[in-house]
């Protein structure tokens, strides 16, 4: 199915926004083969009660239960590589198209990727913290020597160490949650790719933008919520459209300035806002 007139519509609001940001779940990850585990088909939450397996309680009073849970899933995060959304968006805010990513996702591609501002409203998985004394340490040796021995990441002063990702009965990164939600407040253009806008509170910060009269574009395979209210619908594969988008992004920008790529890269780069 081609999405011609809208990639074409969804490129020149872009390139016309005084600040688009992009909003990221999921779907951006599925097609670097990690799977969407909140949704049924991959029934990593049907076979297992959340509350037992991924919240902080249960992660204090038994570690073990949530690393055996996430196994599988870990050792995809280890393996995975940036895939061509991932891609297309660092190459949309290298040439100035997007000037910041708000993202669901806990596996850190969009940075892998070339991404400068990426906020991580779920956290990540490139630390670990100790839940008795809060030390902070590199998290992928730890899981890496995890996946090899099954025993539980402990501290030295005998706590576990918990991946810096949130779970269920854990306060969202404050700092990041109020950074995405001033990038809300500032954007004139949100693209929205690869989440069904359920889970909240990125399922709220759409809401927020549109407040304050941002111009909506949604890339998702399947319908969501806000569809009505967007400018730009495409119900399309993230890592097929997304290259489309940033490509016409490019050219435009390129053809406008009638210079070289490296010169708009310099230029984006010295009249970049500090701070995002
Ligand atoms: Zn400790």
């Amino acid at each position: 199915m081609s999405f011609e007139p809208e990639i074409e519509r969804a490129a020149a609001l872009l390139r016309n926004a005084r600040h688009a940001v992009a909003l990221t779940g999921a779907g951006v990850s599925t097609p670097s083969g990690i799977p969407d585990f909140r949704s049924p088909d991959y029934g990593l939450w049907e076979r297992n009660d959340p509350m037992i397996v991924a919240s902080i309680w249960s992660f204090r009073m038994n570690p073990q239960i949530f690393y055996s849970w996430i196994r599988p899933v870990a050792e995809l995060l280890l393996t995975a590589q940036p895939n061509p959304a991932h891609i297309a968006m660092a190459e949309m805010e290298q040439s100035g198209c997007l000037k910041s990513i708000i993202t669901q996702n806990v596996d850190g591609l969009h940075q892998r990727a070339g991404a400068q501002h990426v906020l991580e409203v779920h956290g990540h998985m490139r630390r670990a913290t100790c839940i008795r004394c809060y030390r902070e340490v590199p998290a992928m040796s730890l899981v890496a020597r995890y996946l090899l021995n099954g025993e539980t990441p402990r501290c030295e002063c005998g706590g576990a160490f918990k991946p810096n990702v949130i779970l269920m009965g854990e306060q969202l990164p404050v700092r990041v949650l109020n950074q995405a939600i001033d990038q809300m407040h500032r954007c004139d253009v949100l693209l929205v790719a690869g989440s069904s806008l359920e889970v909240v509170p990125v399922a709220d910060l759409p809401l927020l933008a549109i407040e304050h009269g941002a111009r909506l574009i949604i890339v998702n395979l399947e319908p969501t919520g806000f569809d009505p209210q967007a400018e730009v619908v495409i119900h399309g594969d993230v890592a097929d459209v997304l290259p489309l988008i940033a490509g016409q992004c490019r050219a435009t920008r390129e053809a406008a300035a009638g210079q070289p790529p490296e010169s708009i890269s310099l230029k984006a780069a010295s009249t970049e806002d500090p701070a995002i």
